[in-house]
């Protein structure tokens, strides 16, 4: 494609713009199991009025030009703190996205880990659970660090035991989820404190998915072990204000039990010809609407706002889980805390019946490690349950009628 010499109408533009989609998913009808979350309708008109009246602005700019979206940005932290039993002297930020709060996390780790062994060139490793995200090989593909994937417990959980045999004297952070993105389990965050209060080791949790739904759903009554700094172990904690906060993209956020902690994270340069330029992020721009809208989500909702939405997200799933588990030789894999969860039959082809699903129009959640489907669920899905679960039957049926090899690879 050519850059286009001439300008063209507006509405002629926008007109193929809304045409493009026709070929996508249909994710307003529940038929995309990741990427996209909404609670209500009027959460999702609060979160896109707060984000147009700050559309122009820019979050890199809070300090000197936009004090209201620094403000802003200042009590979504400290609001998320309270949330999270963080203690005082407990400091936090925004950032762009899960991915960008655990590159900042690991690099907090590593700088402190090397001011603490006095060695500028210290290369450390990163004891994770198998069900870790990519974000943490990410940040060590970019500071070169390693990796260390320690297999899960049955339940598929995080194993302490294992994880603390895998550390050694060059571990700088060990990692729990809460959940983690496969499984939807929380890891056992007070047993990995434990091994990280014994080792003196910097246990991270990544509450990326979690975070700001599972106190919500706690309060609910439904059981949520320990993830945040109540655990006093923690020493930083990532939530994603864009995925169960119900906060528009792009909009994460990272915290650490004190400044020290944090230090490592803040870039401080003064190399260039227009001065100090110092960021608590990677990105330099950042969109102002994303902090704004995060705000005015957590003032409309509040804890009450969120409890309602949690009871609604949690009636759902179960009565997803009950769908699934009534197909013959069905079951959801561990057991989930929240709305994400993995399920499969040891005996078929998952990945026949995920091509079985995308014959019927759904996008499949694909899971490798054990083969099967993926469900991470909104509120967008509570009106698909039934024809879900009608096609899964069916996709299913036809696989163990039938034969063939699955042409599909779990991707996610
Ligand atoms: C989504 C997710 C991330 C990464 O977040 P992005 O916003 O996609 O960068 C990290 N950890 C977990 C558990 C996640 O579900």
């Amino acid at each position: 494609m050519r850059f286009p010499e001439n300008s063209r109408p507006r509405a002629e533009v926008l007109a193929q713009l809304k045409g493009l989609k026709s070929g996508d998913a249909d994710w307003k009808k529940g038929r995309v199991p990741l990427y996209v979350f909404k609670a209500t309708t009027e959460a999702a008109e609060v979160g896109q009025e707060a984000f147009n009246e700050y559309f122009t602005e820019n979050a890199l700019g809070g300090k000197r030009a936009f004090s209201s979206l620094k403000r802003m940005e200042d009590e979504v932290a400290a609001m998320a703190l309270d949330l999270f039993h963080a203690p005082e002297g407990a400091v936090g930020n925004m950032t762009t996205g899960g991915s960008e709060s655990i590159l900042m996390a690991v690099k907090a780790a590593r700088d402190f880990a090397r001011k603490q062994r006095c060695d500028k060139a210290h290369r450390g490793n990163l004891v994770l659970p198998a069900s870790a995200h990519p974000a943490f090989n990410k940040a060590a593909l970019l500071m070169d660090l390693e990796v260390r994937r320690v297999p899960v417990t049955k339940e598929f959980l995080a194993d302490p035991a294992a994880m603390a045999a895998a550390c050694d004297r060059d571990t700088i952070m060990i990692v729990g989820s809460a959940p983690c993105f496969p499984y939807g389990a929380i890891d056992p965050i007070r047993a990995l404190g434990a091994v990280a209060g014994s080792k003196n080791l910097w246990l991270h949790v990544d509450a990326c998915v979690g975070g700001y739904v599972a106190p919500f759903v706690r309060d609910e009554g439904y059981p949520i072990p320990d993830f945040d700094f109540a655990v006093p172990e923690v020493s930083s904690l990532s939530a994603d204000l864009h995925k169960f906060g119900f906060a528009p993209k792009p909009a994460s956020t990272v915290f650490y039990r004190d400044a020290e902690k944090r230090a490592g994270q803040t870039f401080s340069i003064d190399e260039w010809p227009n001065g100090r330029f110092v960021t608590e992020t990677l990105t330099g721009t950042r969109a102002g609407g994303a902090v704004a809208a995060a705000w005015a989500l957590m003032q409309t909702l509040g804890r009450s706002g969120y409890r309602k939405i949690a009871r609604e997200l949690m009636t759902m799933r179960d009565a997803y889980i009950d769908g699934i588990s009534a197909i013959p030789g069905f079951r959801v894999f561990g057991k989930p805390h929240l709305t994400l969860l993995g399920f499969g039959a040891a005996d078929l082809d998952m990945g026949r019946v995920a091509e079985g699903m995308a014959k019927r129009g759904w996008v499949p959640g694909m899971l490798k490690d054990p083969p099967g489907l993926h469900l991470m669920m909104s509120l967008l899905h509570a009106d698909a349950r039934s024809d879900y679960l009608r096609d899964l039957a069916a996709s299913a049926a036809e696989v163990r009628t039938s034969t063939g090899k699955a042409k599909i690879e779990a991707v996610y």
